[in-house]
């Protein structure tokens, strides 16, 4: 298990910190994804587990034993960046073995060991070639080969897969996560994306400003964000955020009265202020102009109407921008769901079941 508690970092040549109350405790063999904006201090926990950047306060638990201070090799922990770092004048089997024999493991070791780990990544017929003969997810492979014959307690990758094409991306995505689940090995994983997040997470750590803003799974995340920010970071297209009164039980938004459903009300956990400003959440696939829901008599359907400004057809769904006095609302429709032209008015049924309160003020999201 690894813990980090209270971590901190603020760098010399920075006023801020990087890193802030950082606690989380990993348990072996999770997926661990620390996602966040550029900046958000995903990196610098990551090299701080390593050993590659001091801990300026907390402590960093590997088991029971505090790390803060042991020796980056100590750490018994391999890593995989975004480039590949490999030695260009090495073949594919050196550049594997190269970790083993500066440790001075015998050379038939390092051999089996290469071997066994080419085969785990389909790498076996490449092994004497040089990497400029190599494709960039060839390339990633064999660093993550470099990693495996380490057999670490930990594995620790920094967008590994920002190099390579989107294609390549979602195909090298699957295989590292049915990798690291066949291996048992725990890993942490940084990226900006949060597609990448959601798919290969076991849980997923989600960063802002150095602070952590929500742990959970990805399924959790993306049905109870913590607040706006985590509402409008996971999910694509992106939340609809509107801004809404209070007002005798009800959420006003221009001319339209919203009642949330009571399962709903039960679970808000602030006492709602009368005239005071909230932010409702709707995600764009809770936005719906099939017959059924248009048709339901259940109180749980909202139905009002918007201007179409633009269709975009992507084929399996249909993606509709609209108009709500000014603000934009995306809304994420089947394709067989009865459609209109840009320039018209659509009927839309809002799915409140799936609604979100967030208070403006503090972003918090007050359903829980
Ligand atoms: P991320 O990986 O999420 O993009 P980083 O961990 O690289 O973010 O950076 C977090 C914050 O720490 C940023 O504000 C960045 O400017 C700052 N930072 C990173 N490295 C250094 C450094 N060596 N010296 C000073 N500030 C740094």
């Amino acid at each position: 298990m690894i813990e980090l508690k209270n971590v901190q970092k603020k760098y010399k040549n920075n006023d801020n910190y990087s890193v802030e109350n950082f606690n989380l405790k990993i348990e072996d063999g999770e997926f661990i994804v620390f996602v966040g904006p550029s900046g958000c201090g995903k990196s610098t926990t990551l090299r701080m587990i390593a050993g590659l950047e001091d801990i300026t306060g907390g402590d960093l638990l590997f088991g029971e034993e505090r790390v803060n201070e042991l020796h980056p090799k100590d750490r018994d922990i391999a890593m995989v960046f975004q480039d590949y770092a490999l030695y260009p004048h090495m073949t594919v089997r050196e550049n594997m073995g190269f970790g083993l024999k500066v440790r001075k493991e015998p050379k038939e070791e390092i051999a089996q060991k290469v071997d066994e780990a080419a085969k785990i990544i389909g790498l076996e017929e490449y092994l004497d070639k040089k990497p400029k003969n190599l494709s960039g997810g060839q390339r990633q492979r064999v660093a993550l080969g470099r990693a495996i014959v380490r057999n670490p307690r930990l594995f620790l990758m920094d967008e590994p897969l920002s190099n390579l094409d989107a294609k390549l991306r979602v195909s090298t995505r699957v295989e590292i996560t049915s990798l690291q689940k066949r291996l048992g090995v725990t890993t942490i994983y940084v990226t900006h994306d949060q597609v990448e997040a959601m798919t290969m997470a076991d849980r997923m750590v989600v960063m802002e400003s150095g602070i952590i803003q929500q742990v959970g799974t990805p399924v959790e995340i993306y049905d109870n964000p913590n607040n706006l920010f985590v509402a409008k970071f996971i999910g694509q297209p992106q939340i609809n955020l509107i801004d809404t009164v209070y007002k005798d039980g009800k959420f006003i938004i221009g001319t339209d009265e919203i009642e949330l459903p009571n399962g709903i009300m039960k679970r808000v956990n602030e006492d709602l202020v009368e005239n005071k400003e909230y932010v409702i959440g709707i995600r764009p696939e809770h936005m719906k102009t099939d017959r059924l829901s248009l048709n339901s008599e259940l109180d749980s359907i909202f139905k009002t109407h918007m201007q179409v400004k633009h269709i975009e057809n992507m084929g399996n769904e249909i993606i509709q921008y609209m108009d709500l006095n000014g603000q934009q609302i995306i809304a994420k429709l089947e394709r067989r769901a009865n459609l209109v032209d840009k320039g018209e008015d659509c009927e839309i049924g809002i799915d409140l079941t799936k609604t979100f309160i967030f208070n403006k003020e503090t972003g918090e999201n007050i359903i829980k």
